[in-house]
């Protein structure tokens, strides 16, 4: 099973969107580019949620049906590993294997030596087409690398044997991803990592490591942007000289976990990927709940309430929410209006507080980041909130549908 040149991950709390996701990607179909589209959600997330990866299945195959949709889709077992990927194997034909923990843990003496033994002809000047100019490589850097990064190599490759001894060969698409740690890895370590991926037997087709500055939930980059498109751009010509030295998938490309909404970057990858002819995968998952609360809050009153006792239990519950995304969020508490409030509001102010669009003065990334991880408290809302955005469905496709292809397909890929 091949991905496509460009895929696009998309991501839907609740599983009520995929209509209106899948409708972008056909749009964009009718402007000349094929985009597969990757519904992701990862274990944490259906933890939080209560849904369960038959779940996800269901609404792709329901959405494609219902669109009568002859392009490719995939469903993504998102940051899995050994723990839980058994939950996602019947239904699941992309995995994601995250060994982001398993960076720095030392591999077994003897595979380390076997890795610098093997790549020692590597030191020197190493030539890799399309950079400005050769890097230079030390055994000690190699050595390094292999140290760092070589464990988790290897946990993938046991993570994707696994897979392989369950599932059909060829039935699923395979990714490495590293990328929810705080170091990024440069180019050099990619080189190698891939090397690693290789040798490990890994036909990964797509990979994620983690680049340079912050991927915060749901808000723009923070980081150096220029230093990101080099990055990015050396990325893509490492991943090219891997493929032709160490033999990787032919297609292997980027995958870029976005946290949403990374305007910033976008037309640095987009010329990057336009540059080398190269593949992207991008995901950005979790802003179409967010969407969904902007319809809510525009909707009328009842709509409006809901999202307010949202925010209000989310402001109470900031350690508990934002604890397992701390490394994801930067959310400034003395900028967060308080519940009473945002309890003044009209639907179109808080809309105006939560919708990212930065040229507004009333756009507040606080308030945005603390409800993108506040999933959970509508979850607990259960049917009460399924029901009202049910109810109010087309005014809500719109916004998701909107976003979508305005604010993220159009500056990517079209
Ligand atoms: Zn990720």
């Amino acid at each position: 099973m091949k991905l496509a040149k460009y895929s696009f991950g998309t991501g839907d709390r609740f599983g009520l969107q995929g209509s209106a996701q899948l409708a972008v990607v056909r749009q964009a179909k009718e402007k000349g580019i094929d985009l597969a589209i990757v519904w992701n959600k990862s274990h944490r997330e259906h933890i939080i949620v209560g849904t369960s990866p038959e779940d996800v299945r269901r609404e792709a195959d329901e959405a494609v049906k219902a669109a009568g949709w002859q392009g490719s889709y995939h469903v993504d077992a998102d940051h899995i590993g050994l723990a839980n990927v058994d939950l996602f194997l019947p239904h699941s034909d992309f995995f994601t294997l995250d060994v982001a923990d398993y960076i720095g843990q030392p591999a077994a003496l003897q595979d380390i030596e076997a890795f610098v033994d093997t790549y020692s002809n590597y030191t020197g000047r190493l030539e890799i087409a399309g950079l400005s100019g050769p890097l230079f490589v030390t055994a000690e850097q190699v050595r390094a690398i292999a140290e760092k990064y070589l464990f988790a190599v290897q946990q993938a490759a046991r993570i994707y044997q696994y897979l392989a001894s369950k599932k059909t060969s060829g039935t699923f698409i395979t990714e490495v991803s590293l990328d929810e740690t705080t170091e990024p890895q440069s180019p050099l370590e990619l080189f190698f990592i891939l090397a690693a991926i290789a040798e490990n037997g890994i036909p990964a087709q797509t990979i994620a490591p983690k680049f340079t500055g912050r991927f915060n939930k749901g808000v723009e980059y923070q980081g150096n942007v220029e230093q990101f498109n080099l990055e990015f751009d050396q990325d893509i010509c490492v991943i090219k000289e891997a493929i032709r030295r160490f033999g990787l998938p032919e297609d292997l490309k980027l995958s870029v976990h976005s946290g949403s909404d990374k305007f910033a970057i976008y037309p640095g990858i987009r010329a990057a990927v336009t540059k080398h002819n190269s593949g992207v995968h991008v995901k950005t998952a979790g802003t179409t709940w967010l969407e969904e609360l902007i319809g809510l809050a525009e909707s009328g009153d009842e709509g409006l309430a809901l999202v307010k006792k949202i925010y209000e239990k989310a402001y109470g519950r900031f350690d508990e929410l934002c604890g397992p995304y701390a490394s994801v969020i930067d959310i400034d508490q003395d900028n967060l209006d308080s519940p009473e409030e945002v309890n003044n509001w009209d639907g179109k102010r808080l809309a105006q507080a939560l919708r990212h669009d930065q040229k507004n003065p009333l756009y507040n990334s606080n308030i945005r980041q603390l409800l993108h991880v506040a999933y959970k408290v509508a979850a607990e809302y259960g049917d009460v909130y399924l029901d009202l955005v049910r109810k109010n469905r087309e005014v809500i496709a719109h916004h998701v549908s909107t976003n979508l292809y305005d604010r993220h397909i159009k500056p990517l890929f079209l």
